[in-house]
């Protein structure tokens, strides 16, 4: 493979907090190492219009402890084309761009791995999700931060819901995958979790819930990941409502403010140990890897596998002990 001078770094899909940390550790890695790198705004989209900005050791000051990404993100419908790959690639080469470090979930790695394979320009991935769920990994960047922030809504719920004998239905993000709901109902005491790996019927909920107000219970939360397959916070406490009205019961969607904030430390030093891995990763030669944490190590997994595993397997212990837990 051809030395590498120049990397593009940018992020794609759904924005998570630890992004910037990431941008910041394949900049200064990169410069470290003699290299040029350009910052490709607003992911693959950026790419088909030209949008590069030379950056160096300051262009990434004081972004470290930002939610968000600074380099914009975007979804792209043109690059899920060959047509459309094809230009970002010319413009790749006009700009004298030879690397990628992609930051983002599985259908950036899916255009990335595409993009790679058809031009042979070498790519190294950086898992920026906040639904912690592609193989390869333990954790994604973001994940940790979204789940503080889910823990700290339902604290305040908690307040709200004790104080009115409310029982509270509160939704968060997932739509594949129930890491979120599951860590976050343990940490925050919910009295049910609701995923999508793990059908719940209406009648054993509400006979928990009666359980649990006949146990004098003063309040009551069920976190429902979005991609429950009953349909969502507002349908099943909707569905519980016809059956069981002890408590006032209220819904609470938490929606996007699961996506931003400042990170976590957790999330700053995983993007920057992910970004400089990267880095390295590419110029030691490596290309279509993904660099995941296992383990407490860093580690690189083919893209295609990262792609084509899930890797969020229910931890049925888990649900097991919240319920004992919630009693
Ligand atoms: P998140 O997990 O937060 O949704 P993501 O990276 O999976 O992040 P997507 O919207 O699925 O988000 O993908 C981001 C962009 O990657 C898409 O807008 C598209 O431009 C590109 N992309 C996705 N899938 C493919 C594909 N199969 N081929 C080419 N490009 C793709």
């Amino acid at each position: 493979m051809a030395s590498i001078n120049k990397i593009g770094v940018f992020t794609s899909g759904g924005d998570a907090p630890g992004m910037n940390a990431c941008i910041r550790a394949v900049v200064r890695t990169g410069i470290y190492l003699g290299k040029q790198v350009v910052g490709i705004h607003q992911g693959y989209q950026g790419m088909i219009d030209k949008k590069f900005t030379d950056m160096d050791a300051r262009s990434v000051r004081n972004i470290i402890q930002l939610g968000g990404t600074v380099l914009k993100t975007a979804r792209c419908v043109d690059f899920r084309t060959y047509e459309g790959r094809e230009k970002a690639y010319q413009n790749l080469v006009d700009a004298g761009i030879d690397a990628l470090v992609p930051i983002g979930g599985d259908g950036t790695f899916s255009g990335a791995e595409e993009l790679s394979r058809e031009f042979n320009i070498p790519v190294i991935c950086v898992p920026g999700t906040i639904d912690n769920d592609l193989y390869g990994s333990d954790f994604t960047l973001g994940y940790d931060t979204a789940t503080n922030t889910v823990i700290e809504a339902i604290d305040k719920i908690r307040d709200t819901a004790a104080s009115h004998d409310r029982l509270f239905f509160v939704e968060v993000m997932g739509r594949d995958s129930g890491c979120i709901a599951l860590h976050a109902g343990v940490a925050g005491g919910a009295e049910a979790i609701l995923l999508p790996e793990k059908e719940t019927a209406i009648d054993d909920l509400i006979h928990k819930l009666e359980e649990g107000a006949l146990s004098k219970k003063s309040s009551c939360i069920v976190i429902i990941a979005e991609g429950d397959k009953n349909g969502g916070a507002y349908n099943v406490a909707k569905r519980v409502k016809e059956k069981f009205n002890f408590y006032d019961i209220k819904v609470t969607i938490l929606g996007h403010l699961q996506r931003g904030g400042t990170p976590s430390s957790f999330d700053r030093v995983l993007g920057s140990r992910m970004g400089y891995a990267a880095v390295k990763s590419l110029i030691a030669g490596e290309t279509r890897k993904m660099v995941g944490l296992r383990g407490n190590e860093i580690q690189l997994t083919d893209l295609v596998d990262a792609i084509h595993n899930h890797s969020f397997k229910l931890e049925e212990d888990l649900l097991d002990m919240a319920t004992i837990l919630a009693i």
